[in-house]
């Protein structure tokens, strides 16, 4: 079997490695490029492969970065079959839609080509197939098993083995451990070769366990200085998250009321799919279910989907919360947001996820004090704040100790889907600490198994 990463090597997003084997070309994944832009102009060059020659691409979760260039995939002449697990497919059609959205509002102010269109997002649903229950696919030559990464709702990693060759595990993204709702990733099988990611290959998350308490704390101190708190938050899972635990600060009584807006018609509908699929929760969030409780929704919570809904947000009374998308500031409402607020003392910006090189949200995250939202430069006054617990990838602990809960370790690691320096960390630490072959490919380096 021949692997090349085709992106998501040495850098975060464009996820997508393209597999020869003796009888077929498959891919995993096949994700957009992201950055300074909402879709880097590295997505409208050729994939390095022919599409009409892949006979099947399997998923391994709905992030756009996973899933992104699917519409583009079949606009150049793919006719195979996209696997994916049941809520990846209903999270992909809700992705790759808002995509659409947010490329339409580029295209109308700043003239950048779109990627793809809504009629092309149609066209791929048609391409895509759920996966059975057991996650098992025969298909040619290859065997693959889908397992539960943790990561987000449906998020798997993807393990592939040919017939009479080897077997290479693709992890996606793995989640972090202690998550609120979903249930712990699935322990790695034996494999020759491991490609992981690494997108916090270099670094040690803060405990999980004291985020609920950190944010508690950023709610407290905003209506103690009659603020306002923006919190800017991937669409699915964080979102769902944050309204879990919020739920759980709210109905115990754990902090005073303050009005909690959620401003992301894309991140209600996700919970909408949230609610769809509760055999994937954990026992913990299945037992307060069992005892009666809504777990997204609480006293305060505020829905606004339309747009003059969310223009009623700016009349509110202070203090308040406002939880809006995008999760890296490079879109969606968070940015009428920040330019309301941006400039004034008792507001705060907290940053619950990875803001990835290039994006506003890292350069918020890097404390720049003069920015461009939108088409307005604004001088930055508000508290910037962060809390890594929120994370949704798992940490260089929680990566080396999933390698580890492989009954036998893989022959050779892959570190992608990392920037240089996470990615370069993660495999010195593997060789170092498992005295494994570790390395970090460039996109287009060749790989056999
Ligand atoms: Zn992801």
């Amino acid at each position: 079997m021949q692997i090349i990463p085709i992106g998501a090597a040495r850098e975060v997003t464009g996820s997508c490695f393209h597999i020869t084997s003796k009888k077929t070309q498959v891919l995993v994944d096949c994700g957009i490029f992201q950055g300074s832009t909402f879709a880097r102009s590295k997505n409208f060059e050729d994939f390095g492969f022919d599409p009409k020659q892949i006979d099947a691409v399997f998923v391994t979760h709905a992030h756009l970065d996973h899933t992104g260039r699917l519409p583009l995939l079949i606009k150049r002449g793919f006719k195979g079959k996209i696997y994916l697990t049941p809520p990846t497919l209903d999270l992909t059609r809700l992705v790759l839609e808002d995509s659409v959205e947010i490329m339409e509002m580029d295209h109308k102010r700043y003239y950048t080509p779109m990627l793809f269109t809504k009629k092309d997002v149609q066209q791929t649903l048609k391409y895509m197939h759920p996966i059975s229950d057991n996650g098992a696919i025969c298909f040619k030559d290859l065997q693959i098993q889908f397992h539960n990464a943790g990561h987000i709702l449906g998020s798997a990693f993807i393990q592939i083995t040919e017939q009479k060759g080897g077997t290479a595990t693709f992890s996606g993204d793995l989640g972090n451990v202690n998550t609120p709702i979903l249930m712990q990733k699935d322990n790695l099988n034996n494999t020759d070769a491991l490609f992981i990611e690494s997108t916090y290959g270099n670094r040690i998350h803060e405990d999980p366990e004291q985020r609920w308490i950190e944010l508690k704390s950023a709610i407290i101190k905003t209506i103690k200085q009659d603020g306002v708190l923006l919190i800017p938050a991937f669409a699915i899972e964080r979102t769902q998250e944050l309204l879990f635990e919020l739920n759980n600060l709210v109905e115990n009584r754990l902090m005073p009321f303050v009005n909690i807006y959620l401003d992301s018609p894309m991140a209600t509908e996700a919970t909408d799919i949230f609610k769809k699929y509760k055999k994937y929760y954990s026992k913990k969030a299945l037992h307060l279910i069992a005892q009666g409780d809504k777990l997204f929704d609480f006293p305060g919570l505020q829905i606004t989907k339309t747009k003059d809904q969310s223009k009623t947000i700016n009349q509110a009374d202070w203090p308040k919360v406002i939880i809006a998308g995008a999760g890296m500031m490079n879109g969606g409402r968070i940015l009428h947001h920040l330019i309301r607020y941006l400039g004034n003392k008792r507001c705060t910006v907290l940053i619950i996820g990875y803001q990835a090189s290039g994006t506003l949200g890292r350069k918020l995250y890097n404390g720049e004090k003069r920015l461009k939202v939108l088409n307005e430069f604004i001088e930055v006054k508000t508290n910037v704040t962060s809390i890594g617990g929120y994370s949704a990838h798992a940490d260089q602990n929680m990566l080396i100790d999933w390698i580890k809960s492989a009954k036998v370790l893989p022959k050779h690691i892959f570190c992608t889907h990392g920037e240089d320096e996470a990615a370069v960390a993660l495999a010195t630490r593997i060789k170092q600490d498992l005295n494994i072959n570790a390395e970090a490919p460039r996109p287009g380096q060749i790989i056999n198994i």
